[in-house]
């Protein structure tokens, strides 16, 4: 972005500014419009003008004044410093005249795009309506990155030497490529989350990338019981105890050292007050799940990690949500911190992972925290992204 020339230009910058609200009206997190404001700024300063374009919330291609993006012009502005136009339609008309009127280091935020059906079916004379807005395109939104929309992806082919991605997904792509591609080893992953399923073509995918894997979470129990152990009433995947195996044994071919975890917290329910105990990982009595890792295990995980020079989490290892189980991914969040603040570089990314470093205050000593959920576990499984393919193409 910084090498393309925006003096004056109109500059039609897709970001992602899905921000949630809470039941008064108000934004509850700003992080979203905080990952965007230095591409704008940047833009600002370098006399374009700025021409934003967002989706918010699931409209169905149809106007639904819930999901309009005049409140969130109006915080753009607030946290600029400078005030931001809103056009009540992203195309047409209105939005031609309003973009006229702008002076260079001027910033407009278009309405929701997901009010008209074309934004999310890629339609072709969608993409050119917001094509005909702007002379130059960037694409920041790495959130939407793996969606073949209209303004994301389609759109792009009509500024062949006028794009480029926007700082934040620069750096969004940057921080994964440098996990994946890192020449500071050992790299060691640590996946998490409920599911085996959601993440085996992950951790196939990392395989050849890393040198140790973490596993924890609920599907660390899959693996365990894979191997012979008793999980009790633990979340297992039936259906995936040979790809577990399989799991294994690559990473045993792919001199991947694996670590499962060596003891869990059990509980008799799925609650917080539920009876507890603490016993090996394979050994845990019938009528009793396993809900987080155990003391052993956060041991054994943080000498792993005290030992990482690249770092990459994600999914929690316990039910984080609940304060009896949140200690693994509190205590293992802090070891990534630490390992950090000697000098390995971690990237957390992927939903839950990002919501876990939140709440224990840790987003500030980690290197960096994805803003895409479903678009970084897409490039973590090795997909290209429509979004990132279009601007290089
Ligand atoms: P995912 O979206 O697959 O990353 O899963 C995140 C969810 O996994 C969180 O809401 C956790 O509460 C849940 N989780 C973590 N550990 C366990 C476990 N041992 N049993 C059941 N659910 C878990």
């Amino acid at each position: 972005m910084k090498d393309l020339e925006v003096n004056n230009k109109r500059v039609l910058v897709r970001v992602d500014v899905n921000v949630p609200f809470n039941d008064q009206g108000e934004i509850s997190d700003h992080s979203r419009i905080d990952a965007t404001l230095p591409t704008i700024r940047d833009l600002q300063s370098r006399g374009a003008k700025v021409i934003l374009m967002s989706h918010r919330g699931r409209p169905k291609g149809k106007p639904n004044p819930d999901m309009s993006l005049a409140t969130v012009a109006k915080a753009i502005g607030e946290r600029l410093d400078a005030e931001v136009a809103f056009v009540v339609d992203c195309v047409g008309k209105e939005a031609q005249d309003a973009i006229t009127q702008l002076q260079p280091g001027n910033v407009l935020l278009l309405e929701n795009l997901r009010f008209h059906a074309g934004e999310e079916a890629g339609d072709e004379d969608f993409a050119a309506s917001l094509a005909e807005l702007g002379d130059v395109y960037i694409n920041d939104a790495f959130g939407t990155a793996h969606r073949a929309h209209a303004s994301t992806a389609v759109i792009a082919k009509h500024f062949p030497n006028a794009r480029a991605f926007g700082l934040c997904m620069q750096s969004e792509i940057d921080s994964v490529d440098q996990v994946l591609n890192s020449n500071k080893t050992p790299t060691i992953a640590i996946v998490g989350g409920a599911k085996v399923s959601s993440k085996i073509t992950i951790l196939k995918n990392l395989m050849p990338n890393v040198d140790h894997i973490i596993i924890g979470g609920g599907m660390a129990y899959t693996f365990v019981k894979a191997k012979g152990g008793k999980v009790g009433n633990s979340l297992v995947e039936e259906d995936y105890l040979d790809l577990a195996r399989d799991i294994l044994k690559t990473a045993e071919e792919q001199n991947v050292k694996i670590h499962l975890p060596i003891d869990s917290v059990n509980a008799d329910a799925f609650s917080e007050t539920a009876k507890t105990n603490v016993t090996a990982i394979d050994e845990i009595p019938d009528g009793f799940m396993g809900l987080d890792i155990g003391p052993k295990s956060i041991s054994h995980f943080n000498n792993v990690l005290s030992f990482a020079k690249t770092i990459l989490w994600n999914g929690p290892l316990g039910v984080f949500e609940m304060a009896p189980f949140a200690a693994g991914t509190q205590k293992v969040g802090e070891s990534v911190a630490q390992s950090t603040e000697n000098g390995a570089f971690s990237l957390v990314g992927g939903g839950d992972s990002v919501a876990a470093v939140k709440q224990f205050n840790l987003a500030d000593r980690v290197s960096y925290v994805s803003t895409g959920g479903g678009a970084m576990l897409e490039y973590l499984e090795g997909k290209e992204l429509p979004g990132i393919a279009a601007i290089r193409n």
